[in-house]
């Protein structure tokens, strides 16, 4: 198959470099001269526009970094560049109205359109093991599946368009969440005089348990092996978990709900960020709740 893939940045390089491997013809664009070299040497072909990337494809990916992006380079190179009938999926987390807004006016000019984020972060990425949460019509979702599973573990279809976007936030905002709790109780199990391995032996046993605790603990030495093992670089970024929280507080406006603990959270990760800790992994907020 001919694929355009637009947006080769640090998910985006692995996932083009996962659809080379699978065997498509990668037609890559981004706008880094850097990102369009290494996609290059993964054996993308690279072309000097998205518009002249998306020329006689059967499908676009994009994987970009916000909601004005993707919108702008959907209307202006992709939309009427691309042939129509092509499907066309973005990956790219980004607020649920504009991606069901960018799915709309693809969906009126003839194309098929999903949007499809992930979860799992750069090395799931390279590995090609990323989870897609996918929005779009039933014709769409079996177009879009093959392609997504060359890039991926898990490709769930979460309902019509937009729909992949409320599925991710919804997700991300839980996972934030917890990972407070998570980090709040350990702190106030230490201050009561528990041992932090004394304390996870039992709560990761018992009613407290969640995957901040048995998967990505936040304290060192603690559980599996996890960021916080690595002086807390790597993993998920603080500023992603901001971007992602922030999503959410704008469809819960749009939904007329106030999730008060998503909110708190939104706080709690901006301080957190102001503060400098943007590009550390977000289990890090554990040093402030101590
Ligand atoms: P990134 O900044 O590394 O990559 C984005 C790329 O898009 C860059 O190479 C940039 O040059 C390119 N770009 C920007 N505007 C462009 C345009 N108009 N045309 C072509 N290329 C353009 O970001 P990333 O970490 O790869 O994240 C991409 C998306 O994936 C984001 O929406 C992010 O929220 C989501 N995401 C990231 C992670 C993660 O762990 N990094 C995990 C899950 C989801």
């Amino acid at each position: 198959m001919k694929i355009a893939f637009i947006g080769l940045g640090n998910m985006g390089g692995g996932m083009a470099a996962n659809l080379v491997k699978a065997g498509h013809e990668v037609r890559a664009f981004d706008l880094a001269e850097a990102a369009l070299a290494a996609a290059k040497d993964k054996g993308c072909e690279t072309f000097s526009s998205a518009a002249e990337a998306c020329e006689g494809v059967d499908a676009v990916v994009s994987m970009l970094p916000n909601g004005g992006i993707v919108k702008a380079v959907y209307a202006n190179d992709v939309v009427g560049k691309a042939p129509a009938g092509a499907i066309l999926l973005d990956c790219s987390t980004i607020d649920v109205a504009t991606a069901r807004e960018v799915s709309a006016s693809a969906t009126a000019a003839g194309y098929a359109m999903v949007d499809a984020p992930v979860s799992g972060g750069i090395a799931a990425a390279d590995a090609g093991t990323l989870t897609f949460m996918v929005g779009g019509s039933e014709e769409a979702f079996t177009r879009a599946e093959p392609i997504l599973q060359a890039m991926g573990k898990a490709v769930i279809h979460a309902g019509a368009a937009g729909n992949g976007q409320a599925a991710k936030i919804c997700n991300n905002m839980l996972l934030g969440i917890h990972m407070i709790g998570t980090c709040e109780a350990f702190a106030m199990a230490q201050k009561l005089g528990l041992d932090p391995q004394t304390f996870y032996d039992i709560s990761s046993v018992s009613s407290g348990q969640c995957w901040s605790m048995t998967s990505y603990c936040p304290v060192p030495g603690v559980g599996p092996q996890s960021p916080s093992d690595n002086g807390y670089q790597g993993g998920f970024a603080t500023a992603l978990m901001l971007k992602d929280l922030k999503l959410a507080m704008e469809a819960a406006e749009t939904a007329g709900v106030e999730p008060v603990m998503g909110q708190r959270a939104r706080e709690l990760y901006e301080a957190f960020d102001s503060a400098g800790n943007g590009a550390r992994d977000f289990s890090a907020i554990i040093e402030t709740l101590d």
